[in-house]
């Protein structure tokens, strides 16, 4: 049966970015991959033409497709609207409506582009970690929260953070099952000599573990795992953690590979549907001219072909045509150094889809 993705190139580079990615997958298609793609509006664009972020054919075609592509929402001109009604609610409502409690970010660095990282290229050089972080829970949602006054008339700020087992299972889960297709390393990562939620996720994750007798578990505190990403990075495969923890974490690991404009993400639910996005945002900066690096949008497609669609093998023929394109030399502005031809966004899509060997 037909495969349905939803297409919501949002705001910003997004029509751009979007529109590479979805020459990629029409050359899958021509292919033989049976995919139905269908456009919606979403973020900004979606305000602009609707008045909210996030209308309700556009969720229902996310809630009713197996695959969700976006490019990036957001932008200068909706920035003094009230927040409720803000480009980003529109994710916000997406992931909660999609129940999307598992955040995929791999930080990888083709050989390639080694020398865009402010890491030593011997450091980084090959990285390649996959960041699983618990999405929908921990001390971002937590209640109660707020700013109370105090008796001596001090105002003190809380919050609350907390995990029942069921969240972690089902997050601890999703790690052993990317480290079985990987190079089968999970290391947790909390806080249990603090926090009492970090004893409780340490030992379930411990307990799950033991159904993954061929992936290797391992424990690290926070601090010390924001230390060795800097340190060794290499020595990481897998890192699964808590919402904060990933928050900080995968943005530190994404910068250790030099450009935001390479990285994909997936967000995926407890049956592998997901949501599929670059890491970056709408680039205002740099929207409508052409030069946005699409690779990172590329890229998620070859994400969503691997966790939501099982078709490893398209998959991986989409990295390694990405790794081709900058094998050969061809850059975008964000990775070129200086002196180095840089090639457009198109550019970059056309010379994706000739590397591709169908
Ligand atoms: P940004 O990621 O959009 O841009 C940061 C810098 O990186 C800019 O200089 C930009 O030109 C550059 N950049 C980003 N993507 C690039 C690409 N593919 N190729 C080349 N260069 C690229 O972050 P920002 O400027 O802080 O945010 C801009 C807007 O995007 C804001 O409205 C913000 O809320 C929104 N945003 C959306 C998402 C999302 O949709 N998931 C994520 C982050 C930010």
């Amino acid at each position: 049966m037909s495969k349905l993705i939803a297409i919501l190139a949002g705001d910003g580079i997004g029509p751009e970015i979007v529109g590479e990615a979805v020459k990629v997958l029409n050359i899958l298609k021509n292919n033989g991959l049976d995919i139905i793609l269908e456009e919606a509006p979403m973020g900004g664009a979606a305000i602009d033409q609707t008045g909210v972020p996030l209308p309700d054919n556009t969720l229902n075609l996310c809630k009713k497709a197996d695959a969700v592509l976006l490019g990036a929402v957001g932008g200068p001109k909706w920035d003094n609207l009230e927040r409720a009604i803000r480009p980003e609610k529109g994710l916000l409502g997406l992931r909660s409506g999609l129940n999307l409690f598992a955040n995929l970010r791999p930080a990888l660095l083709y050989p390639a582009l080694a020398s865009a990282s402010t890491l030593k290229s011997e450091v980084v050089e090959n990285l390649d970690i996959l960041i699983v972080r618990e999405l929908t829970g921990d001390i971002y949602f937590g209640q109660p929260r707020g700013i109370r006054t105090l008796e001596n008339g001090e105002r003190q700020g809380f919050d609350t953070m907390h995990y029942c087992e069921s969240e972690i299972e089902r997050i601890a889960r999703v790690a052993f099952e990317s480290a079985r297709r990987r190079n089968k390393k999970v290391c947790s990562v909390d806080k249990a000599n603090v926090l009492d939620t970090s004893m409780l996720w340490r030992e379930i994750v411990t307990k799950i573990g033991k159904e993954y007798p061929d992936v290797e578990l391992s424990h690290q505190y926070v601090d010390n795992a924001a230390m060795q990403l800097v340190r060794a990075p290499k020595q990481f495969d897998v890192i699964v953690t808590g919402n904060l923890f990933g928050d900080i974490l995968s943005d530190l690991a994404s910068m250790l590979s030099g450009s935001i404009g390479m990285l994909p993400s997936a967000s995926l639910d407890s049956n592998n549907k997901g949501m599929y996005e670059p890491i970056h945002g709408s680039a205002p900066d740099i929207a409508g001219q052409n030069k946005a690096n699409p690779l990172a949008t590329i890229l998620s497609v070859a994400m969503m072909l691997r966790y939501s669609l099982q078709l490893p093998d398209l998959a991986d023929k989409i990295e390694t045509a990405v790794k081709s394109v900058l094998d050969q030399g061809l850059r975008t502005a964000d990775i070129a150094r200086s002196g180095e031809k840089v090639i457009s966004t198109s550019e970059m899509g056309d010379a994706v889809v000739a590397a591709l060997k169908m």
